[in-house]
């Protein structure tokens, strides 16, 4: 048995019924391989039992009163993942399917998500099972205030700074800021994605979205191709599908359908983005509206569907496992050629190899989505040196980052002998800067 095998088969031993960790972390380990033989040193030092055991976990009750006056009890976690290159970073996820495996999944590819980005940042994550649907405002407060009492006494600007993902945006980010300020009287950089009027940075909103949208225009580019002309998928309706829209909008795309988690709109005639963000931003209404809207768009109830749909390009930007082998057949069958990952972990193990196998370029999520990271990145750099950059000084840094990791994923995917695989490109990219700051810093 070889060393991935073995610290593999010990994993799936010592964390039993984490499914969406042992997916990852068999997607990640295998691609290390080469990695490993080339550096046995790595063996000897245990690096690789230490990198997929997380640092520190957290988990605690977070109770809070609804609207009724009833008590109601959630799960809050952090998962405090790699602090080896920078304080632990990484989103909040509200949702209830969150659980211990979900985020552990999440935090192990935030290490090397983070690490892709050339910044001094760590991997973690977090969130709770709570649902932000339906809930009303001050249910929301309650909730948030409830879970920072517990979280600020595990974070911190120098030691670990969440940031939004799913069901955690703007409105959840100010409210949880406003108790860690008022726990800790101190207004510092402790989360990323705040409001332009208390320390946020321009273009975070943005950042997952468009930097997805440059690293896949590079990709386009390196091919002697562009967006110009081409028609995109686009799964989600959210932060990350909205940005990305509108970015591949801009340079000439015809985005053709969207969804949310009940089912999805096609429009043939290219989606009206006003009318997704009004009734998802303004309204926080559901997909199924935009049809009865917009003429000669059609909704469908349920999401799979959404990728029978005849497209170029196919940007998954929902939650992880939307696109499975036979979907990824589908793709590739209608004349799919480039898949980027904007949500984590969208296409399962199988659908990956449906993708290779085929000749799809496909853009995983540690480096397609990394954009956001970078952005949080970019705003803690602004809070700590109180500063506020312009909108073209961000978005020209965050193009810059996104560019520069796609020809770092191609140049480690070549130079191992994986030439156009971005998979491996990815991770081995991600970790060997891991591995050498953890091997720099001892038994730790
Ligand atoms: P949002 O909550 O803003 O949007 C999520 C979207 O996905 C919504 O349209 C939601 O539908 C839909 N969705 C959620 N769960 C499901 C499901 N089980 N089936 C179908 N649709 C679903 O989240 P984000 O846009 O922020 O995040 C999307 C993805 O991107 C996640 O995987 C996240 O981890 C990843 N990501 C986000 C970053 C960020 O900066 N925000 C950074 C890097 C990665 P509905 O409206 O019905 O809930």
């Amino acid at each position: 048995m070889t060393y991935v095998e073995r610290v593999l088969k010990n994993l799936k031993k010592r964390n039993p019924g984490e499914p969406e960790f042992h997916q990852a972390a068999t997607e990640i380990l295998t691609t290390l391989a080469p990695v490993v033989e080339k550096h046995p040193e790595y063996e000897k030092a245990g690096l690789l039992e230490r990198f997929v055991e997380p640092e520190r976990v957290v988990m605690f009750r977070v109770p809070w009163v609804d609207d009724k006056g009833k008590v109601q009890v959630n799960k809050g976690y952090r998962v405090q993942f790699n602090s080896a290159i920078g304080p632990y970073k990484g989103g909040l996820r509200f949702h209830p399917s969150v659980n211990l495996s979900i985020i552990k999944f999440l935090g192990l590819e935030q290490i090397l998500k983070n690490s892709l980005t050339g910044l001094p940042i760590g991997g973690g994550k977090g969130g709770s099972d709570f649902d932000p649907k339906g809930k009303s405002d001050r249910e929301i407060m309650a909730f948030c205030q409830s879970f920072m009492t517990e979280l600020y006494r595990h974070i911190g600007a120098d030691t670990d700074v969440p940031a939004g993902d799913i069901g955690v945006g703007g409105r959840e980010i100010g409210y949880m800021f406003g108790q860690y300020k008022r726990i800790r009287n101190e207004h510092v950089g402790v989360l990323t994605g705040r409001g332009l009027t208390y320390g946020g940075s321009l273009v975070r909103t943005e950042a997952t979205g468009y930097g997805l949208i440059y690293i896949t225009e590079e990709a386009l580019k390196a091919r002697g191709d562009s967006f110009e002309g081409k028609t995109v998928v686009i799964s989600g309706s959210g932060n990350v599908a909205i940005y990305a829209c509108q970015k591949a909008q801009s340079l000439g795309a015809k985005v053709v359908a969207m969804y949310d988690s009940n089912g999805y709109i096609y429009d043939p005639q290219g989606i009206d983005l006003a009318v997704v963000k009004d009734i998802k931003e303004v309204k926080r209404g559901r997909i199924k509206e935009y049809a009865e809207r917009v003429p000669g768009s059609v909704y469908t109830e349920g999401c799979k569907g959404i990728w029978t749909i005849p497209c170029d390009i196919a940007l998954p930007c929902a939650t992880q496992n939307e696109i499975d082998e036979q979907s990824a057949q589908t793709l590739v069958n209608n004349g799919c050629k480039y898949v980027g990952e904007g949500a984590n972990m969208p296409s399962t193990l199988e659908a990956i190899e449906v993708f290779q196998k085929n000749g799809v370029v496909f853009l995983p999520a540690k480096a397609a989505n990394a954009g956001g990271g970078a952005t949080s990145a970019l705003e803690m750099a602004q809070s700590s040196g109180r500063m506020f950059w312009s909108f073209e000084e961000v978005d020209a840094k965050l193009k810059g980052i996104m560019v520069n990791i796609y020809h770092n994923i191609d140049n480690a995917a070549k130079e191992y002998g994986y030439e156009g695989n971005y998979v491996m490109g990815a991770n081995i990219a991600g970790f060997i800067k891991v591995a050498e700051a953890m091997m720099a810093q001892g038994v730790v």
